[in-house]
């Protein structure tokens, strides 16, 4: 039997050993050492942003984000539909209600027109909007500059989902730096990882200083236990910063590989009419986290699912797109704002083998066949 081909799998340096032990040799096996600082060091110096705050996932940092900005109970928030939930339940710890708008066809992000809409509609009924949450999915940087101009004109405090796009540009410009705060993600399955963790990445150092003492059970400045805000224990481990140290040297690589692999797919199946990639539109530049296809109705009766259960006979894993938010039992109640781009994504769109570790061999296998689906001769 050949093992399993992942979809994105973890994918170690060898230094990260180095730091872990080095944490536990100076016993620093706590949220709290040299290894969260170099982290820290590292992305402030990667990103260019005065202050990053690592905690223990991206789903905390966007909980925390939402505090910072006040969202509280009844409050609306607007986020993307097309995006995973993880980018909307914080929305809901806080007892604040999400306000879905679709995404638009060149980036697979944020319709800046829906989101004008929505607004404006929001408005009329009374409910001002207290955040907008903006994903940038599969790597690719959503049409930033024009979003973030609508949240400016209307006042609305934007936050950057950018737990898929570490390293993504837009117009030269890493994706996280743009709002007055961001989120990362270093999930196992992310562009570079901790196991589990996240950041939360800010112009701001109320911002930061808030989110670091929430995240820390909200201890007050004296000795003995004092709290006056609700506090989390959201703050990451040292043991993993050290993991996440040793993949910030190496997440240049880890960017060059993924943009490999999609050049390489889209080389090896851009003749298959019925598929299409998700092309970078001028000015963006996609880390390509995964590498998307749309599978497009033929005639031969070749869906998505069909292509997805034949690599999956063959061992090789690949992944619909995300379901839209509107579209999930969980989030049936909130209100939405849909151009019926998500939900065609959905029904055509599926992620293929990505991960940096990735061999070309078994990329080809991939590769061969997804021809043989589409019965096309896999030689020459
Ligand atoms: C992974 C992910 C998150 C959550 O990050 P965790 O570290 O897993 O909590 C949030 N938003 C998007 C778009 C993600 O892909």
């Amino acid at each position: 039997m050949s093992k399993r081909i992942h979809l994105s799998s973890p994918h170690m340096s060898g230094n990260e050993l180095k730091y872990v032990q080095e944490a536990f040799e100076k016993n620093y096996v706590a949220p709290v050492g040299e290894n969260i600082t170099q982290l820290e060091n590292a992305l402030q110096q990667y990103l260019k942003m005065p202050h990053v705050v690592a905690l223990n996932s991206g789903t905390s940092a966007l909980h925390l984000a939402l505090i910072n900005v006040g969202v509280d109970r009844g409050d609306e928030v607007i986020v993307s539909d097309f995006t995973f939930s993880a980018s909307v339940n914080p929305v809901l710890y806080q007892r604040a209600v999400p306000v879905f708008v679709d995404c638009e066809p060149s980036t697979w992000n944020m319709d800046p027109e829906l989101l004008e809409e929505a607004i404006k509609d929001r408005l009329q009924q009374g409910k001002k909007p207290r955040a907008i949450i903006l994903a940038h999915l599969y790597g690719m940087p959503a049409r930033i500059d024009q979003i973030r101009s609508v949240a400016r004109r209307y006042e609305i405090p934007l936050i950057e989902d950018a737990a898929e796009a570490l390293g993504s540009r837009y117009q030269g410009q890493l994706v996280g730096t743009f709002a007055d705060m961001s989120i990362l993600s270093f999930n196992g399955n992310k562009i570079i990882t901790t196991s589990g963790g996240g950041a939360l990445v800010s112009k701001r150092k109320d911002y930061a200083d808030h989110a670091l003492y929430l995240s820390m059970q909200a201890k007050d400045d004296t000795p003995h236990y004092q709290h006056s805000e609700v506090g989390y224990n959201y703050r990451m481990s040292n043991v993993l910063a050290g993991i996440g140290r040793a993949q910030m040297e190496v997440l240049h690589k880890r960017i060059e590989q993924r943009r490999h692999r999609f050049h390489y797919y889209k080389q090896a199946l851009g003749d298959i009419e019925e598929i299409s990639f998700l092309e970078e539109p001028a000015g963006c530049q996609s880390n390509y986290w995964l590498t998307t296809i749309l599978v497009h109705p033929n005639g031969r009766g070749i869906s998505k699912e069909v292509l997805r259960r034949n690599l999956d006979a063959q061992q090789i894993d690949s992944r619909p797109l995300w379901k839209p938010m509107h579209l999930q039992p969980v989030f049936e109640a909130y209100p939405r704002y849909l151009n019926a781009t998500g939900t065609d994504l959905f029904q055509k769109g599926l992620c293929l083998p990505s991960g940096s570790n990735l061999t070309d061999e078994d990329a080809d296998k991939v590769v061969q066949e997804i021809k043989k689906t589409f019965r096309i001769a896999s030689c020459c």
